[in-house]
Protein backbone atom coordinates (compact mmCIF):
# COMPACT_ATOMS: atom_id res chain seq x y z
CA UNK A 1 0.00 0.00 0.00
CA UNK A 2 1.12 3.36 -0.79
CA UNK A 3 1.93 5.63 2.10
CA UNK A 4 -0.07 9.31 1.55
CA UNK A 5 2.23 12.05 2.26
CA UNK A 6 2.98 15.84 1.19
CA UNK A 7 4.70 14.52 -2.16
CA UNK A 8 1.11 12.47 -2.95
CA UNK A 9 -0.44 13.60 -6.10
CA UNK A 10 -4.76 14.23 -5.70
CA UNK A 11 -6.74 13.13 -8.59
CA UNK A 12 -10.43 13.66 -8.12
CA UNK A 13 -14.16 12.93 -9.67
CA UNK A 14 -16.94 15.86 -9.55
CA UNK A 15 -20.44 14.73 -9.21
CA UNK A 16 -24.18 14.96 -6.88
CA UNK A 17 -24.61 12.13 -5.50
CA UNK A 18 -21.18 10.51 -5.76
CA UNK A 19 -21.24 8.23 -2.91
CA UNK A 20 -22.23 5.10 -5.35
CA UNK A 21 -18.96 6.05 -7.60
CA UNK A 22 -16.70 2.86 -8.01
CA UNK A 23 -13.92 5.42 -9.62
CA UNK A 24 -12.24 5.96 -6.30
CA UNK A 25 -11.90 2.12 -5.30
CA UNK A 26 -11.14 1.26 -9.51
CA UNK A 27 -8.36 4.15 -9.42
CA UNK A 28 -6.82 3.72 -6.11
CA UNK A 29 -6.32 -0.34 -6.49
CA UNK A 30 -4.59 0.87 -9.92
CA UNK A 31 -2.29 3.41 -8.42
CA UNK A 32 -1.76 0.96 -5.85
CA UNK A 33 -0.37 -1.83 -8.24
CA UNK A 34 1.56 0.48 -9.77
CA UNK A 35 3.33 1.76 -6.64
CA UNK A 36 2.23 5.09 -7.66
CA UNK A 37 2.31 8.15 -4.50
CA UNK A 38 -0.88 9.39 -6.16
CA UNK A 39 -4.55 9.08 -4.49
CA UNK A 40 -8.31 9.77 -6.04
CA UNK A 41 -11.03 11.42 -4.49
CA UNK A 42 -14.61 11.57 -4.87
CA UNK A 43 -16.06 15.47 -4.57
CA UNK A 44 -19.86 15.74 -3.74
CA UNK A 45 -20.07 19.52 -5.53
CA UNK A 46 -23.52 21.49 -4.52
CA UNK A 47 -25.58 23.03 -7.09
CA UNK A 48 -24.28 26.36 -8.33
CA UNK A 49 -20.67 25.31 -6.99
CA UNK A 50 -19.12 23.71 -9.85
CA UNK A 51 -17.51 26.46 -11.43
CA UNK A 52 -15.73 27.71 -7.91
CA UNK A 53 -14.87 23.59 -7.91
CA UNK A 54 -12.83 23.78 -11.22
CA UNK A 55 -11.26 26.89 -10.00
CA UNK A 56 -10.42 24.76 -7.27
CA UNK A 57 -8.96 21.72 -8.86
CA UNK A 58 -6.99 24.44 -10.95
CA UNK A 59 -6.07 26.18 -7.27
CA UNK A 60 -4.92 23.53 -5.44
CA UNK A 61 -2.46 21.39 -8.16
CA UNK A 62 -5.17 18.52 -8.50
CA UNK A 63 -3.93 16.23 -11.02
CA UNK A 64 -7.11 15.45 -13.25
CA UNK A 65 -10.04 13.04 -12.82
CA UNK A 66 -12.96 12.95 -14.00
CA UNK A 67 -16.68 14.47 -14.11
CA UNK A 68 -20.09 12.44 -13.82
CA UNK A 69 -24.01 13.48 -13.47
CA UNK A 70 -25.34 16.08 -13.44
CA UNK A 71 -21.65 17.84 -14.53
CA UNK A 72 -20.99 16.55 -17.38
CA UNK A 73 -22.53 19.25 -19.76
CA UNK A 74 -22.42 22.02 -17.61
CA UNK A 75 -18.61 21.84 -16.60
CA UNK A 76 -17.62 22.37 -20.12
CA UNK A 77 -17.85 26.30 -19.83
CA UNK A 78 -15.17 26.28 -16.91
CA UNK A 79 -12.46 24.06 -19.18
CA UNK A 80 -9.64 25.83 -20.57
CA UNK A 81 -10.60 23.46 -23.79
CA UNK A 82 -12.48 20.17 -24.55
CA UNK A 83 -11.59 17.55 -27.49
CA UNK A 84 -13.47 17.19 -30.75
CA UNK A 85 -15.27 14.13 -29.70
CA UNK A 86 -16.44 15.72 -26.33
CA UNK A 87 -17.46 18.47 -28.21
CA UNK A 88 -19.50 16.47 -30.69
CA UNK A 89 -20.92 14.13 -27.75
CA UNK A 90 -21.77 17.74 -25.68
CA UNK A 91 -20.77 15.90 -22.27
CA UNK A 92 -17.51 15.16 -20.76
CA UNK A 93 -16.20 12.74 -18.48
CA UNK A 94 -12.60 12.99 -17.72
CA UNK A 95 -10.47 16.15 -16.83
CA UNK A 96 -6.32 16.37 -17.60
CA UNK A 97 -3.96 18.69 -18.12
CA UNK A 98 -1.86 19.49 -21.23
CA UNK A 99 0.55 22.54 -21.51
CA UNK A 100 -0.61 24.60 -18.16
CA UNK A 101 -4.68 24.29 -19.61
CA UNK A 102 -7.49 22.04 -17.73
CA UNK A 103 -8.91 20.13 -20.69
CA UNK A 104 -11.84 17.68 -20.98
CA UNK A 105 -12.58 14.66 -23.03
CA UNK A 106 -15.42 12.11 -23.06
CA UNK A 107 -14.51 8.68 -22.88
CA UNK A 108 -17.41 6.91 -22.46
CA UNK A 109 -18.02 6.34 -26.16
CA UNK A 110 -14.72 5.28 -27.07
CA UNK A 111 -14.99 3.12 -24.22
CA UNK A 112 -17.71 1.54 -25.44
CA UNK A 113 -16.27 0.84 -28.58
CA UNK A 114 -13.43 -0.71 -27.43
CA UNK A 115 -15.35 -3.23 -25.25
CA UNK A 116 -17.81 -3.78 -28.27
CA UNK A 117 -15.15 -4.17 -30.05
CA UNK A 118 -13.94 -6.88 -28.07
CA UNK A 119 -17.05 -8.83 -28.19
CA UNK A 120 -17.15 -8.23 -31.81
CA UNK A 121 -14.04 -7.19 -33.67
CA UNK A 122 -15.93 -7.19 -36.87
CA UNK A 123 -18.62 -5.09 -35.55
CA UNK A 124 -18.10 -2.42 -38.49
CA UNK A 125 -19.85 -5.52 -40.23
CA UNK A 126 -23.52 -4.49 -39.15
CA UNK A 127 -24.23 -2.08 -41.35
CA UNK A 128 -27.66 -0.77 -39.24
CA UNK A 129 -27.27 -0.13 -35.42
CA UNK A 130 -30.52 -0.10 -33.20
CA UNK A 131 -30.28 2.42 -30.09
CA UNK A 132 -32.43 2.23 -27.40
CA UNK A 133 -33.27 5.67 -25.41
CA UNK A 134 -31.93 8.71 -26.34
CA UNK A 135 -30.15 10.20 -22.48
CA UNK A 136 -26.22 11.11 -22.02
CA UNK A 137 -24.86 7.21 -22.96
CA UNK A 138 -26.69 7.28 -26.19
CA UNK A 139 -25.40 10.47 -27.27
CA UNK A 140 -21.75 9.42 -25.85
CA UNK A 141 -22.75 5.87 -28.16
CA UNK A 142 -24.23 7.20 -31.19
CA UNK A 143 -21.64 9.78 -31.68
CA UNK A 144 -19.05 7.26 -31.34
CA UNK A 145 -20.47 4.77 -33.46
CA UNK A 146 -20.95 7.45 -36.43
CA UNK A 147 -17.25 8.37 -35.70
CA UNK A 148 -16.40 5.00 -36.45
CA UNK A 149 -17.70 4.65 -39.72
CA UNK A 150 -21.84 3.18 -38.36
CA UNK A 151 -23.81 4.71 -41.53
CA UNK A 152 -26.96 3.85 -40.76
CA UNK A 153 -28.44 4.29 -36.88
CA UNK A 154 -32.10 4.07 -35.92
CA UNK A 155 -32.84 5.44 -32.47
CA UNK A 156 -35.91 4.64 -30.90
CA UNK A 157 -36.77 7.23 -27.25
CA UNK A 158 -39.86 7.76 -25.40
CA UNK A 159 -39.48 10.93 -26.09
CA UNK A 160 -39.47 11.01 -29.33
CA UNK A 161 -38.07 14.76 -29.89
CA UNK A 162 -34.83 13.67 -27.77
CA UNK A 163 -34.24 11.23 -30.70
CA UNK A 164 -34.99 13.57 -33.27
CA UNK A 165 -32.39 15.49 -31.60
CA UNK A 166 -30.20 12.97 -31.69
CA UNK A 167 -30.31 11.70 -35.28
CA UNK A 168 -30.00 15.23 -36.17
CA UNK A 169 -26.47 15.27 -34.80
CA UNK A 170 -25.67 11.94 -36.62
CA UNK A 171 -26.64 13.15 -40.12
CA UNK A 172 -24.16 15.91 -39.21
CA UNK A 173 -21.09 13.42 -38.62
CA UNK A 174 -22.15 11.35 -41.76
CA UNK A 175 -25.01 8.74 -40.83
CA UNK A 176 -28.19 7.55 -42.33
CA UNK A 177 -30.24 8.00 -38.75
CA UNK A 178 -33.92 8.34 -38.12
CA UNK A 179 -36.03 8.87 -34.57
CA UNK A 180 -38.69 6.91 -33.42
CA UNK A 181 -41.07 6.43 -30.38
CA UNK A 182 -42.41 3.31 -28.52
CA UNK A 183 -45.69 4.03 -29.80
CA UNK A 184 -44.75 3.78 -33.63
CA UNK A 185 -46.37 1.20 -35.88
CA UNK A 186 -44.07 -1.76 -37.12
CA UNK A 187 -41.39 -1.70 -34.45
CA UNK A 188 -40.87 -5.38 -34.86
CA UNK A 189 -40.19 -5.36 -38.30
CA UNK A 190 -37.41 -2.51 -37.24
CA UNK A 191 -35.99 -4.70 -34.62
CA UNK A 192 -35.68 -7.73 -37.59
CA UNK A 193 -33.71 -5.95 -39.52
CA UNK A 194 -31.00 -4.64 -37.66
CA UNK A 195 -28.23 -7.12 -36.17
CA UNK A 196 -27.04 -5.03 -33.27
CA UNK A 197 -29.04 -3.49 -30.51
CA UNK A 198 -28.26 -1.24 -27.51
CA UNK A 199 -29.87 -0.67 -24.35
CA UNK A 200 -29.19 2.73 -23.37
CA UNK A 201 -31.86 3.03 -21.36
CA UNK A 202 -32.09 3.33 -17.12
CA UNK A 203 -34.87 0.37 -17.54
CA UNK A 204 -33.53 -2.89 -16.02
CA UNK A 205 -30.95 -0.97 -13.99
CA UNK A 206 -30.80 -2.02 -9.95
CA UNK A 207 -33.14 -1.84 -8.08
CA UNK A 208 -35.44 -1.72 -10.95
CA UNK A 209 -34.24 -5.12 -12.13
CA UNK A 210 -38.10 -6.38 -13.40
CA UNK A 211 -37.78 -3.74 -15.95
CA UNK A 212 -36.99 -4.05 -19.33
CA UNK A 213 -37.24 -1.90 -22.54
CA UNK A 214 -40.82 -2.31 -24.05
CA UNK A 215 -40.03 -4.45 -26.80
CA UNK A 216 -41.55 -7.74 -27.58
CA UNK A 217 -38.77 -10.50 -26.55
CA UNK A 218 -40.16 -12.64 -29.62
CA UNK A 219 -38.90 -9.91 -32.00
CA UNK A 220 -35.38 -10.75 -30.82
CA UNK A 221 -33.37 -13.80 -32.44
CA UNK A 222 -29.96 -15.56 -33.00
CA UNK A 223 -29.35 -12.23 -35.99
CA UNK A 224 -29.10 -10.34 -33.24
CA UNK A 225 -26.14 -8.78 -30.82
CA UNK A 226 -28.05 -7.59 -27.68
CA UNK A 227 -25.92 -5.05 -25.74
CA UNK A 228 -27.39 -3.48 -22.37
CA UNK A 229 -25.13 -0.90 -21.17
CA UNK A 230 -26.28 -1.38 -17.47
CA UNK A 231 -23.15 -3.07 -15.66
CA UNK A 232 -25.71 -3.61 -12.36
CA UNK A 233 -26.93 -6.34 -12.27
CA UNK A 234 -24.67 -7.88 -14.92
CA UNK A 235 -27.51 -9.39 -16.24
CA UNK A 236 -30.73 -7.79 -17.29
CA UNK A 237 -33.90 -8.54 -17.81
CA UNK A 238 -33.46 -7.61 -21.34
CA UNK A 239 -30.45 -9.66 -21.62
CA UNK A 240 -32.03 -12.61 -20.06
CA UNK A 241 -34.96 -12.59 -21.98
CA UNK A 242 -32.68 -11.68 -25.38
CA UNK A 243 -30.37 -14.95 -24.56
CA UNK A 244 -33.37 -17.47 -24.17
CA UNK A 245 -34.35 -16.48 -27.83
CA UNK A 246 -30.86 -17.35 -28.89
CA UNK A 247 -29.28 -13.92 -29.19
CA UNK A 248 -25.37 -12.76 -28.31
CA UNK A 249 -25.78 -10.95 -25.20
CA UNK A 250 -22.68 -8.23 -23.66
CA UNK A 251 -23.14 -6.10 -20.12
CA UNK A 252 -22.06 -2.65 -19.76
CA UNK A 253 -19.40 -3.53 -17.24
CA UNK A 254 -16.68 -3.89 -20.39
CA UNK A 255 -17.73 0.08 -21.54
CA UNK A 256 -17.02 1.07 -17.54
CA UNK A 257 -14.14 -1.04 -17.56
CA UNK A 258 -12.90 0.66 -20.91
CA UNK A 259 -13.98 4.02 -20.38
CA UNK A 260 -12.29 4.07 -16.87
CA UNK A 261 -8.73 2.56 -18.99
CA UNK A 262 -9.02 5.28 -21.37
CA UNK A 263 -9.38 8.18 -18.62
CA UNK A 264 -6.76 6.37 -16.18
CA UNK A 265 -4.31 6.89 -19.23
CA UNK A 266 -4.97 10.31 -20.13
CA UNK A 267 -4.78 12.06 -16.79
CA UNK A 268 -2.13 9.77 -15.56
CA UNK A 269 -0.06 9.23 -18.89
CA UNK A 270 0.57 5.69 -17.49
CA UNK A 271 -0.67 2.74 -18.64
CA UNK A 272 -3.54 1.11 -17.10
CA UNK A 273 -3.00 -2.44 -14.99
CA UNK A 274 -6.08 -3.87 -16.42
CA UNK A 275 -6.81 -6.61 -14.93
CA UNK A 276 -6.46 -5.16 -11.46
CA UNK A 277 -8.87 -2.72 -12.12
CA UNK A 278 -11.43 -5.08 -14.11
CA UNK A 279 -11.07 -7.34 -10.85
CA UNK A 280 -11.46 -4.02 -8.83
CA UNK A 281 -14.79 -3.15 -10.37
CA UNK A 282 -15.85 -7.19 -10.51
CA UNK A 283 -15.25 -7.17 -6.85
CA UNK A 284 -17.31 -3.78 -6.11
CA UNK A 285 -20.32 -5.25 -8.40
CA UNK A 286 -20.93 -8.87 -7.31
P1 LIG B 1 -30.18 9.61 -18.96
O1 LIG B 1 -29.47 10.66 -19.70
O2 LIG B 1 -31.05 9.96 -17.80
O3 LIG B 1 -31.11 8.80 -20.04
C1 LIG B 1 -32.03 7.82 -19.61
C2 LIG B 1 -32.69 7.17 -20.83
O4 LIG B 1 -33.58 6.15 -20.35
C3 LIG B 1 -33.53 8.13 -21.66
O5 LIG B 1 -33.50 7.75 -23.01
C4 LIG B 1 -34.93 7.91 -21.06
O6 LIG B 1 -35.98 8.23 -21.97
C5 LIG B 1 -34.91 6.42 -20.84
N1 LIG B 1 -35.88 6.01 -19.85
C6 LIG B 1 -35.80 6.20 -18.50
N2 LIG B 1 -36.94 5.73 -17.90
C7 LIG B 1 -37.74 5.27 -18.90
C8 LIG B 1 -39.02 4.67 -18.94
N3 LIG B 1 -39.73 4.44 -17.81
N4 LIG B 1 -39.53 4.29 -20.13
C9 LIG B 1 -38.84 4.51 -21.28
N5 LIG B 1 -37.61 5.08 -21.32
C10 LIG B 1 -37.06 5.45 -20.14
O7 LIG B 1 -29.19 8.48 -18.41
P2 LIG B 1 -27.77 8.05 -19.03
O8 LIG B 1 -26.68 8.77 -18.36
O9 LIG B 1 -27.87 8.07 -20.50
O10 LIG B 1 -27.67 6.52 -18.48
C11 LIG B 1 -28.55 5.53 -18.97
C12 LIG B 1 -28.13 4.14 -18.48
O11 LIG B 1 -26.82 3.85 -18.97
C13 LIG B 1 -28.03 4.01 -16.96
O12 LIG B 1 -28.54 2.73 -16.62
C14 LIG B 1 -26.55 4.07 -16.66
O13 LIG B 1 -26.18 3.34 -15.52
C15 LIG B 1 -25.99 3.39 -17.92
N6 LIG B 1 -24.60 3.84 -18.21
C16 LIG B 1 -23.64 2.88 -18.27
C17 LIG B 1 -22.33 3.24 -18.53
C18 LIG B 1 -21.27 2.18 -18.58
O14 LIG B 1 -20.08 2.53 -18.50
N7 LIG B 1 -21.61 0.91 -18.72
C19 LIG B 1 -22.01 4.58 -18.77
C20 LIG B 1 -23.03 5.55 -18.73
C21 LIG B 1 -24.34 5.15 -18.45
P3 LIG B 1 -36.57 9.76 -22.04
O15 LIG B 1 -35.55 10.57 -22.78
O16 LIG B 1 -37.84 9.60 -22.80
O17 LIG B 1 -36.75 10.22 -20.61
Amino acid sequence: MVKINAQSQVYIILGNPIAHSLSPAMYNAAFNSLKLNCLYMASQVEEGQLQAAIQGIKALGIRGGNVTVPFKEKVIPYLDGITEEARHIGAVNTLYWERGKLWGTNTDGPGFLCALEKEEPNYRDYNHALILGAGGAARAIVVSLALAGIKNITIINRKREKALELAAKAHTLGCMASALDWNEGGLEEVFRGRGLIINTTSLGMNPQEDKMPPLNPLWLGPQHLVVDIIYKPSMTLLLSSASKRGCRTMNGIGMLLEQGILAFEKWSGYKAPVEVMKRELERWLE
